[in-house]
Parts: structure tokens; sequence; C-alpha cells
């Protein structure tokens, strides 16, 4: 007579539905399924290995089983039937594609703004109204000194233009929406400041995975931890080199003036979509605060639609965004894809202002607020004597070797001026190092904490003789 226990189906599995719970392992009082030890290459994850020696045909595992194909007793049927009626996995997670015109991308449009007379308003506001015109109508945030009044103006302006604003519950939110609305093919932004924009990496990392545009504004304060709401440029390290994990990248702008903040944030949604990636405006805690004459461009832009977005009509229905890929090849050409991207950024989006380099012995490099006391150190030199001249990096990633490399060969010093403990001079010697050229010698001025470079220190150290300064 045979034993009904022998007759019982046993459990088999289908790796690719297996999700590494182990609830299976808990669950066999045989022990008979162990942890994986190899990586299914087409989820990522180790499903587990049956040894069904002594096996009894229980069941206990396949009902532990969370996953409707994972573990079951009969091929070709949910161990859930009843809740799964399907037969085939495929029918259950397939999707079927619908045959669809592929959606064609709508262009931007340039339409003229008539003429104005000059606003005098702080680099926060102008920064703003860039945005507006550039498009952005969507815009997430957090409060945070000194950028808040961005947000502010956003939170007023932007309704009565069929846009929105959200206060969210936290910079990570704030990121997070970005990434939504990017990935819906609208330009998206933010503004934050030091201790707002360390919480949004993360996202920051998602987003150029996920190819996603979208405009940070960061008004840089006083660090490390909460420092304080006076001007650094703390963040130049963390924005040209830690943009969160990964191998990420992202055009960093630094605006020296109320006017460039309009301009360089109406300049940077277009490249947010050029390489679908995001862009940093970095801006100093001053510059945001201080108040200047500000033109208003001859146009505003009124952005299209790009064939990626996900919008919520037939034509894009398969467009996907997403920055998982977890078979390791896939990654890897992924990876190899926005290096190739970060390398046409590098060869076509360097900018650099360059005031009186022609003749110039010594060269002051700076950026940001900063930049106007070197300037006007630079000026006061040349009054004395001195052939100076001021080197600005409007883009501090990619760094503008391309117009320093011919300076180098003739100046005989370089003074890098900042607020910071020397993160845009690093910029300056990675870009030279990488360039393979010769550094002259190089001397710096550096304040911290809130305080600025002043135009007597930098004009001290570019050597203007004691009695010439009397
Ligand atoms: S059917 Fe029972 S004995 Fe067999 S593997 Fe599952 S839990 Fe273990
Ligand atoms: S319970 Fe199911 S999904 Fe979880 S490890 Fe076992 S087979 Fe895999």
């Amino acid at each position: 007579m045979s034993n009904p226990l022998h007759d019982r189906p046993r459990p088999f599995l289908e790796p690719a539905y297996c999700k590494g719970c182990l609830r299976c392992v808990e669950a066999c009082p045989r022990h008979c399924i162990t942890p994986g030890s190899a990586i299914n290459p087409s989820t990522g994850v180790a499903p587990v290995e049956l040894h069904l020696e002594h096996c009894n045909g229980c069941g206990l595992c396949t009902q532990a089983c969370p996953e409707p194909f994972g573990l079951r007793l009969h091929e070709g049927v949910s161990h859930l039937e009843g809740r799964f009626q399907l037969e085939d996995p495929a029918k259950l997670f397939g999707r079927k594609r619908v045959q669809v015109t592929a959606p064609e991308p709508a262009p931007d449009a340039e339409l003229p703004l008539p003429d104005c007379a000059p606003l005098v308003i702080k680099g926060v506001y102008a920064s703003a109204i860039g945005a507006v015109l550039a498009g952005c109508r969507h815009v997430f945030g957090y409060p945070i000194t000194p950028s808040t009044e961005g947000a502010e103006l956003m939170a007023r302006m932007l309704p009565p233009l069929g846009g929105t604003f959200v206060q969210a519950v936290s910079e990570v939110a704030a990121v997070n929406m970005m990434y939504g609305a990017g990935g819906a093919g609208v330009p998206a932004m933010t503004f934050t400041s030091s201790p707002g924009f360390s919480l949004m990496l993360e996202g920051i990392s998602y987003l150029i995975g996920a190819e996603v545009p979208s405009v940070f504004v960061n008004l840089m304060r006083g660090g490390p931890g909460l420092g304080n709401i006076g001007p650094e440029q703390a963040d130049i390290k963390l924005a040209c080199r830690g943009l969160g994990h990964g191998n990420t990248q992202a055009i960093v702008l630094a605006p020296s003036t109320p006017q460039e903040m309009l301009d360089l944030t109406m300049a940077a949604f277009p490249l947010s979509f050029r390489y679908r990636n995001p862009v940093i405006l970095l801006g100093d805690g001053y510059l945001g605060q201080v108040t200047g004459v500000v033109r208003l461009p001859a146009a505003l832009r009124r952005p299209g639609r790009p064939d990626w977005a996900v919008w919520g009509d037939r034509e894009h229905r398969h467009n996907l965004i997403n920055s998982i890929l977890l078979a390791e090849a896939d990654l890897a050409a992924h990876n190899e894809h926005l290096g190739r991207k970060y390398a046409e950024m590098h060869r076509r989006e360097q900018r650099a202002e360059l005031h009186r380099c022609d003749d110039a012995e010594v060269l002051v490099v700076a950026c940001n607020t900063p930049a106007r006391m070197a300037r006007g150190a630079v000026e006061a030199a040349r009054a004395r004597g001195v052939r100076a001249g001021l080197f600005r990096p409007i883009s501090l990633w990619p760094f503008p070797i391309d117009a320093l490399s011919p300076l180098l060969a003739r100046v005989e010093r370089l003074v890098v001026v900042e607020a910071s403990a020397g993160q845009l001079e690093d910029e300056l010697r990675l870009a030279v190092s990488h360039a393979g050229l010769r550094l002259p010698p190089l001397e710096h001025v550096r304040r911290l904490g809130g305080l600025l470079p002043q135009q007597d220190e930098i004009l001290a150290r570019l050597a203007v003789p004691e009695e010439v300064l009397r």
C-alpha cells in the first residue's frame, strides 16, 4: 500500500520570481530550503536553493511564499489560486504592448518680451524671475535662509500663471517631487542653501541616474553643519565632486551679480533639458541678498515637451524613467553613456569671464561675490602699475580650462581668492592637472565662516610696492 505522503507534490521554484525573503527557509520543518548562493542576473537577487531528499510535500513553504509564482506545487499554476487565476506568469507580470505612434518632441518657443525698465532687486528674486521667464512653473522646496525669499516669490507668482509651488515636508521630499515633475518633462526647480543641499544629494544622484532635468539654486552659507547664515563658498566641492553616490556630474554655474542670477538661471533650464541632467546654480548667501540693477531679456521661453517624457497620454505610455539597472553589463553601459554625456558637457559648456587678462603678469582667480572684490583689487593694482588680471570661472564644472590654458603659459603668478578653505583652488588644480599643464606659482586669499575676502587684502597679495600703497 502506497504511502499518501509520498504522492504529495514537491515544491519547485522559478528563480526569476524569488525575491529572497527567506520565509520558505524558516517555514520548512525539514530544512529542505537554504539561502541562495548565486545571483540571478535577471533580477539581481540570489534565489533560495531546494534540497528535497527529505521533503514530505507538506506545503508549508509554498504557503509561506508571498510571491504568486515563486515557490509552487504545480508548474503553471499559482499556489495562491483563487486570488490569481492566471496560469502563465507572463500574463500576470507581462505588459501587453499596444501599438501607438511614437511621440513627437514639441520644441521650445521664444516669445518676445515687451521693453521694461530695469529692476532693482535682490539676487534671489532675480533668480526666481529668471526661472519664470525660462518657463518654469513647478517649484518645490523647504525654507532655509538665505534662499527662502526665492521660494516665497515663486509661491506668489506661480498660481496666477497656472503653476505649482509646494512647500515639501523636507528637502528629501522636495527633490523627489522634482524627480516626478522633471520625469513628466516639465521644468522644475528648487531654492535651497548648503545644509538643505546636502539633504538633496541622494535625490540628485537618482535624477542623474534616471536622466531627469532639474535646476537647483543653492545659495551657499557657512558650514560645516548648520554653521551660520553668512556667505561662504562652502559647497564648491560638493557640487563639483560630490553629487550623491555613483559617477555623478552636473553643470555648475557660478553667478557673481544679481543680473547673472537671472541670466544664468534662465540658461540653466535649456541646459538641463539638452543634457537631461540637473544643473546647479551655485551662488553665495551675500549674492542672494544683495540688491542690484537687473535688466530683463528680450524674449522669454515657452517650453515644449520632450518625446521621452512620462506624460499621461497614449503617445507617451511606453516611456519609462528609472535609475535601476540590475544586470551589471547594463549598468556599466549606462555609466559609459553618462560618461560620454559628461565629456560633451566638458567640451561645450565651459564659461569664463576674462577681465584685463591680455597682458596680465599676475592673475587673480575668483568667482561669485569674491570675484567682485577681486575685480576692485585688479583695478586698484592696475592704477598703481601692476599688470593684474581677473579670471572668473562662470562654470565651476566644467572648469573653463580652455580659456585659462593660454594665460597660464605667460602669467608669472596666480592668486586664488575665495570664501572657502581652498575648494575653488582644488578645482583649478584638478583642471590644470587633467589638462597636463604647468601651474605657475600660486598664492591664495581665503576667508571662512561668513566673512568675505576684502579688496585691500587681495591688493596686498598682488605685490603692490609699499610706497605705492601709501
Ligand atoms: S513541502 Fe514541506 S518539507 Fe517540502 S520543502 Fe516545503 S516545507 Fe519543506
Ligand atoms: S518564500 Fe518565496 S520569495 Fe521568499 S525566498 Fe522563498 S521562494 Fe523566494
